[in-house]
């Protein structure tokens, strides 16, 4: 699975990417279809389907996340963001590697749609 998965591609290098962040553990790039005047996209070089793929293991990684999204809408000029992470396709998740997005610059509307 991850052959073909996207962001694994995007991880090996295979397909380009705008990056705005990356170690040996995470990957954050903007999105290419983006919701809000800055969206990016946070994301661990570990392939898994999404959130409910997570395990015990993968907890120090789950906060990286947040840290370093953190570090980069601060650096953007979006100290007040939406962090989403979507699980499964109702919800609204199209890739199957697990992300999470960072969308700020605009206000947000609460319930989202
Ligand atoms: P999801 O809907 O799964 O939560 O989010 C997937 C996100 O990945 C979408 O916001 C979509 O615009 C973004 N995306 C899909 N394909 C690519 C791509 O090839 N490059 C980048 N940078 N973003 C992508
Ligand atoms: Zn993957």
């Amino acid at each position: 699975m991850p052959d073909n998965c996207l962001f694994c591609k995007i991880v090996r290098g295979e397909i380009p990417a705008n990056k705005l962040y990356e170690d040996d553990d995470v990957l954050a790039f903007r999105d290419i279809a983006p919701q809000a005047p800055v969206h990016f996209l946070v994301i661990p070089k570990k392939h898994l389907s999404g959130p409910s793929a997570v395990t015990a293991e993968d907890e120090p990684m789950v906060g990286k996340l947040l840290r370093v999204g953190n570090e980069i809408a601060l650096k953007e000029g979006t100290p007040h963001y939406r962090v989403v992470f979507n699980n499964g396709a109702q919800a609204g998740q199209t890739v199957f590697h697990l992300h999470m997005h960072i969308l700020g610059g605009r206000n947000m509307a609460w319930p989202p749609g």
